[in-house]
């Protein structure tokens, strides 16, 4: 099959790759540095409580915060040493949050010592789900959100397939493509383990044909197992969304308000896979994972593994950055990702990648009136009006903006990324879907 002719979803843009740099290169550890961030919130859900103060002393993969209900995990400390605060500080998300900060003991070996997991297939689904949420784990492609909410089927449901998203869609990332090629068996250990506990009868992988090599590693170690596919797509943005993957490989469409659970599937990212099988291996929890550090102002690009909480700053001096020159830094890819004012922040769970640049990404220029030319309707992988809603949002017309399936809009910025009238739709949708949020409280508060 060409390139051309791989299957891929309907929609969506083609942005330059720029993974050259960082492809080829395995994955280094980062060495440990003096303090550490480690913010209760760093995933989708409630924010962890602490079970630790100030003054304490911890120890490497010792649980600092339990999840407060189901929709919520656990955080762990990413070395050992002394908690010196548990106040507020700088988060990637651009806010203040509350978070422990830790001076690192050097003469400490920073071993882990933790509680290895009995066999999993050993578990019922309630243990699976129970030690998965106190591993911390979370949906390590950007989203995070918490990995045991996916082993939860309701009542009346089954799951068919398990399918893992090794698109990396996004420009410039390659940790997924790098767990690919040095964790394969962890990768296919961990999709066995979610087809076991979920009783689905088939997996897939689906990996953009940009990552041959990993394709071809995975097709040969399943060469004997027909229960799961590699699938090899088309390069195109954003495929690595969970709903346009589905559309890729099944051509099937997740329903308005829906989730793939409804078509029977669950999806995970490989490095989320590779993580799972290897908590259940050695008991160690979430505390560092695989960030991809690149871009123009990086004079040494690399593929990282970092522990979680250490903060921007010192990742930047590790890849030789001057952090005098740089004008831009991106947590995340260059579509989704999000702009950083403070390099105290720390690297948390959903940190796929450090981008960085001497001149902005984006320079601010003029925005034009809409020319009615429909390149954002062509991009929108969610088949929306981009610019008719972007219209709706200016005049706040909320309800009009609920019949027009704003809230389908996952954020992607295929819509900004065609505009050629500048015109901001990816704020704007964000800006409406906020609108629609605070008049629906609005609604329960009369
Ligand atoms: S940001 Fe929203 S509206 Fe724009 S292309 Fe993506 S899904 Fe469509
Ligand atoms: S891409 Fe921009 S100019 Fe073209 S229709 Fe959409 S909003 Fe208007």
């Amino acid at each position: 099959m060409t390139h051309a002719t791989l299957p891929t979803f309907r929609h969506g843009v083609h942005p330059p790759e720029r993974k050259a740099s960082t492809a080829a290169l395995s994955v280094e550890r980062m060495p440990f540095v003096e303090r550490y961030i480690v913010p209760l919130s760093q995933h989708i859900g409630k924010a962890a409580v602490p079970l630790v103060k100030p003054g304490e002393t911890v120890v490497r993969g010792q649980m600092l915060a339990k999840p407060d209900g189901f929709i919520s995990t656990a955080v762990h400390a990413p070395v050992s040493g002394k908690i010196l605060n548990l106040d507020l500080q700088p988060h990637p998300s651009g806010q203040l949050m509350q978070a422990f900060t830790i001076q690192a003991d050097s003469f400490s070996a920073q071993t882990v010592d933790t509680q290895v997991p009995p066999d999993v297939d050993s578990l019922s689904i309630q243990e699976t789900i129970q030690w998965v949420q106190n591993s911390g784990l979370v949906g390590l492609g950007g989203a995070a959100f918490p990995t045991h909410v996916k082993f939860s089927v309701p009542q009346g449901k089954r799951i068919q397939a398990v399918i893992l998203n090794g698109c990396e869609c996004e420009p410039y990332l390659t940790c997924d493509h790098r767990v690919m090629l040095e964790q394969p068996g962890n990768v296919v250990r961990g999709l066995r383990l979610m087809m076991r506990k979920l009783g689905a009868q088939k997996g897939y992988i689906g990996i953009e044909s940009n990552k041959a090599d990993a394709i071809d590693l995975l097709k040969n170690i399943l060469s004997d197992q027909p229960d799961v596919e590699v699938v090899a797509l088309n390069v195109k943005y954003p495929q690595g969304a969970e709903k346009m993957l589905l559309d890729a490989i099944f051509q099937k469409e997740v329903p308005s308000g829906k989730l793939p659970l409804d078509l029977e599937m669950v999806v995970n990212n490989v490095g989320t896979a590779a993580a799972l099988a290897q908590y259940f291996d050695d008991g160690v929890p979430l505390i560092e994972r695989v960030v991809t550090v690149t871009g123009p102002a990086v004079p040494e690009p690399k593929n990282l593994m970092v522990p979680l909480g250490t903060p921007l700053f010192e990742v930047l001096k590790h890849c030789a950055v001057d952090l005098e020159r740089i004008r831009q830094v991106i947590l995340g890819g260059p579509m989704m990702g999000f702009a950083q004012k403070n390099l105290q922040a720390p690297i948390i769970k959903g940190t796929s990648g450090i981008l960085v640049f001497e001149q902005p990404l984006a320079e601010p220029i003029g925005e034009l009136p809409c020319i009615r030319c429909s390149r954002c309707l062509d991009a929108c992988p969610m088949f929306l009006n981009p610019s008719r809603l972007a219209a709706m949002v200016r005049r706040e017309w909320t309800d009009e903006l609920q019949q027009y399936h704003l809230m389908d809009c996952f954020e992607c910025a295929s819509c900004s990324y065609v505009c050629p009238s500048n015109i901001p739709l990816v704020h704007l949708m964000r800006l409406g879907k906020l609108m629609i949020r605070q008049a629906k409280a609005k609604e329960q508060v009369k």
